[in-house]
């Protein structure tokens, strides 16, 4: 029996790294995965190897910045499997390093758009449908710096401490409805993301310094066990929680 046996989940981002990871390991411990994220093509491939290999999948081709698209996947999640169980909110942007001096209000609103206002609309849209069905739990991938460091541009530390605020104020709103909602915060993981030259340079530079005490770099499918964990039954008085995931890159 899998882990997450019966268990319904969307998961974000799931068109490469983390969310990948997440969606395809979530399938081989019995869950169905609605897989959302906006390049069709390889949610696509995604789904075809789930269900090769017996696991339950849909995608949902859409961006965490439309309302109708989180609402498409939630109801996708309903109307496909009968409910909804779970939601991990992974997808995420960078903001190219870029100190605060250089920020642009575009910049802001883009990054904040996809990383805390993303989230947002899919713990808006899921919570009536959890208490409904008395209970439900969310994860949400904020970042090593989202809890102490600030290494990476101004706009991504920010909206990173953000999302934790607002996942920890759903943990605490909703945990007598036994809606659960923890956080992960990765240290560096060897993704599609930051794999972009188009980096601020002073950004870069200061980024840089840090590298030396950064043990190893992660997978991404390591960051999917810790998913599998807090979605899990087996993490039922997890609530709230930051959990990091860096090889213990924070602790120096
Ligand atoms: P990837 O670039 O591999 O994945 C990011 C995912 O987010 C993609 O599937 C992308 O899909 C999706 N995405 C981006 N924008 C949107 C949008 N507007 N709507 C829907 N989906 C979107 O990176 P990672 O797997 O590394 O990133 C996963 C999470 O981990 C992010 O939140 C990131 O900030 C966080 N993180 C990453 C670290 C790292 O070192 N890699 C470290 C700490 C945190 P598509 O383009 O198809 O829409």
């Amino acid at each position: 029996m899998g882990r997450l046996e019966n268990k319904v989940a969307v998961v974000t981002g799931a068109s490469s790294g983390m969310g990948e990871a997440i969606a395809k390991l979530f399938a081989s411990e019995g869950a169905s995965v609605v897989a959302m994220a906006r390049r069709k093509e390889r949610l696509d491939d995604l789904i075809k190897e789930i269900e090769a290999g017996g696991g339950k999948a849909t995608a949902v081709a859409g961006d965490v910045t439309i309302e109708e698209d989180v609402q498409n996947s939630i109801k996708t999640a309903v109307d496909e499997y009968g409910k909804l169980d779970i939601v991990i909110s992974n997808a995420g942007l960078l903001d190219q390093m870029t100190p605060v001096a250089d920020v642009t209000d575009d910049l802001w609103d883009a990054v904040f758009d996809v990383n805390v206002k993303g989230p947002m609309r899919f713990f808006r849209a899921a919570i009536p449908l959890m208490e409904e069905a008395g209970g439900g739990t969310f994860v949400t991938v904020s970042s090593l710096g989202g809890i102490k460091c600030g290494i990476a541009g101004s706009t991504y530390i920010a909206s990173k401490h953000a999302v934790l605020g607002l996942a920890k104020s759903v943990a605490y709103m909703y945990a007598d409805k036994n809606i659960r909602s923890n956080v992960i915060a990765p240290g560096a993981v060897m993704t599609e993301m930051g794999q972009t030259s188009d980096t601020s340079e002073r950004g870069m530079e200061r980024a840089q310094l840090t590298m030396a005490c950064m043990p190893r770099m992660g997978e991404a499918s390591e960051i999917a066990q810790l998913a599998l964990f807090l979605a899990s039954d087996e993490s039922s008085l997890v609530n709230g929680a930051v959990v990091t995931a860096d090889a213990g890159w924070g602790a120096g």
